[in-house]
């Protein structure tokens, strides 16, 4: 039913562990709930944009790239995972983010910096035209004689999304390990590509997995016409001819007051979760995603499942910069 998978470069720890989380489950008194461990695809690499950059660098060097492009807030993972994955493959790198110039460097922006990234950075109005700022690097680049190659938010486009395609097949090797499949596969999803990847993955291969998305930012509506552009560009890319029918189902009530700012109860579990379970969610992506997944199985929706493995995505350097939301008396 799905293509063969294109060249990919070994660039993230796989396969990840699938663990169950019995302790805090069993505090929740709700179906097992198991994280597969995708922040452990590499340390500086950590999180879910290695797996789709494993198919994009290969991309890049088919086509004689030696400079990856890309964009993102100020402290985005996808950024860092790809000015590392550029100094590992001796290529230059350049990262377009939204923000002003802080005076300090942390977390994320941090490791760019550290990684040898070149880094422009734009405030939101000028983010509204964020095309004329590709295109002002590019020619920038290419007249220095540089060859770019252009990543999109998120490496979410046809490309990237192999990468959770092909962690679908391997969640698929998990469950027959571990003797079980699950209802759900759970995920947050920040500009759709993982979401869509396992969405489509599962359509495919064992469509009695259902996917959901706990959006961290945009509405479900978004999502929606984003997932079909992303399927239309893998469709021409790869010259598919039909498609396994995917649905998107987007959860946007836990998104608080918008990217970035996690409510309390989202700093509230991360903290619990490091407690009971010996492991880190962040507050941008996965303790936001994590805690409408949680209040979903209080609420009774998810109660009747037995198992539900929720995709940990990474994000671990992003815990630094929020120091003082989690412990404001220290401030
Ligand atoms: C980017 C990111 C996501 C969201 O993935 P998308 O494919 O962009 O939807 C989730 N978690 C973390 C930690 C991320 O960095």
């Amino acid at each position: 039913m799905l293509p063969a998978t294109p060249e990919r470069l070994p660039l993230a720890q796989l396969p990840t562990p699938l663990e169950p989380l019995d302790e805090f489950s069993r505090l929740l008194g709700g179906p097992r709930i198991w994280l597969k461990r995708d922040d452990l695809t590499g340390n500086l690499l950590t999180g879910n944009k290695v797996r789709k950059l494993e198919f994009i660098a290969a991309d890049a060097l088919s086509k004689g790239a030696d400079l990856l492009l890309t964009c993102g807030g100020l402290q985005s993972n996808h950024c860092r995972a790809t000015a590392f994955v550029a100094a590992r493959l001796r290529m230059k790198c350049h990262l377009i983010l939204r923000g002003r110039r802080p005076d300090t460097f942390d977390g994320n922006l941090l490791l760019d910096r550290l990684a040898g990234a070149s880094i422009s950075y734009h405030s939101p109005s000028e983010w509204q035209h964020l095309d004329r700022l590709f295109d002002a690097v590019v020619e920038d680049y290419l007249h220095q004689g540089f060859s770019p190659y252009t990543i999109p938010t998120g490496a979410s486009n046809g490309v990237g999304l192999w990468g959770y395609i092909s962690a679908a097949q391997e969640l698929l090797q998990d469950f027959e390990r571990c003797g079980f499949a699950p209802e759900l596969v759970a995920v947050a999803t920040g500009s759709g590509g993982t979401h869509l990847g396992l969405a489509l993955g599962f359509a495919a291969m064992a469509p009695v997995v259902k996917v959901r998305g706990y959006a961290v930012c945009d509405s479900r509506g978004y999502f929606e016409r984003k997932a079909l552009d992303d399927l239309k560009h893998w469709q021409e890319t790869y010259r598919i001819a039909s498609t396994p029918a995917v649905t998107i189902d987007v959860v946007d009530r836990y998104i608080g007051q918008g990217y970035g700012l996690p409510q309390p109860e989202v700093l509230h579990i991360i903290e619990q979760l490091a407690r009971t379970e010996g492991v880190l969610l962040d507050p941008v992506y996965t303790g936001k995603a994590f805690y409408g997944l949680v209040e979903q199985i209080r609420s009774g929706e998810l109660a009747k499942l037995d198992n539900i493995v929720f995709v940990h995505t990474g994000g671990v350097f992003g815990v630094f910069p929020y120091r003082d939301s989690f412990y404001p008396s220290l401030a």
